[in-house]
């Protein structure tokens, strides 16, 4: 039987990484981007080739900047090569920068959409031919309650995120037709590197406004994705699948 093959960006790390281990326990060979955390990639590929038996999946880890379009290109056809075929695609690589309008800087503007919203671009165009050819496959970007709901100091991010689910919906209808599904899902809080820096004060009056009154897990999320790359999911096109806790509800 031939493996399925996902490709998840920025997978040495938070919620990335613990999908990459969940799928690769569901059977998937799974490779990994990432951009500065060499250290984090070489761990994860120990941790899965140490999980992995005999005639286990297979796992790579590739270094490359999402916001460098070449290097998508490159990261991709590293990729088809590697496994013969990418079936997935998670784009989950994403960054935080926040502040108040009136003080973001440019850098801080650019940095987010470039990273969170180009680079999810780039790596779609990428690896969508690929998927046109075999007339499957399924794509699942990471965007962000932030992207439904107004944040203060996050206009950056909610720009960049909801533009990433306007993206997922059009390509969404593009592609119907050529078997390839594409869908979001918008995680509400999150404990992972991206939310350590919150203010712990801001941190209990988030919880406080979640339903379920705690945060969510990076495997809750994990479960999800795994979910709509899933034959289980083959009637879900163009959605987005909010794991908040409840806040959107
Ligand atoms: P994280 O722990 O900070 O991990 C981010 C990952 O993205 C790392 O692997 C990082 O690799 C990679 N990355 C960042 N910039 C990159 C670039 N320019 N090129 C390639 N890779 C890059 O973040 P996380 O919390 O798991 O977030 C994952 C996704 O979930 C993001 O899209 C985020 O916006 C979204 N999200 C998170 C939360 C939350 O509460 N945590 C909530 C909603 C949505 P390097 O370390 O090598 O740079």
């Amino acid at each position: 039987m031939s493996r399925k093959s996902v490709l998840i960006t920025g997978g040495s790390r938070g919620i990335g990484r613990v999908t990459a281990m969940h799928l690769l326990m569901e059977g998937w060979n799974v490779a990994i981007t990432y951009n500065t955390s060499a250290d984090a990639a070489t761990a994860f590929e120990q941790e899965a080739k140490g999980t992995l038996s005999k005639d286990a999946p297979q796992v790579c880890t590739v270094r490359g900047d999402i916001r460098d379009h070449v290097r998508s290109r490159e990261i991709v056809d590293i990729v088809a090569h590697k496994f013969g075929a990418i079936d997935a695609l998670v784009n989950n690589a994403g960054i935080r920068r926040d502040a108040l309008l009136y003080n973001m800087t440019d850098d801080q503007w650019r940095d987010v959409i470039d990273t969170n919203l180009d680079g999810a671009w780039a790596m779609t165009k990428a690896a969508l031919p690929l998927m046109m050819q075999q007339r499957s496959g399924a794509i699942v970007n990471v965007t962000s309650l932030s992207g439904l709901h107004g944040v203060p100091g996050q206009t950056n991010y909610s720009a960049a995120k909801g533009a990433l689910i306007a993206m997922t919906r059009s390509l969404a209808r593009e592609v119907a037709r050529g078997g390839i599904r594409v869908n979001c899902v918008a995680p509400g809080l999150v404990e992972t590197d991206m939310t350590t820096d919150l203010d712990p004060e801001a941190r209990k009056e988030m919880i406080r406004q979640i339903p379920m009154r705690r945060i969510i897990r990076a495997d809750e999320v994990a479960a999800g994705i795994a979910f709509l790359l899933s034959d289980d999911a083959s009637g879900i096109t163009g959605q987005v699948l909010c794991i908040d806790g409840g806040v959107s509800a």
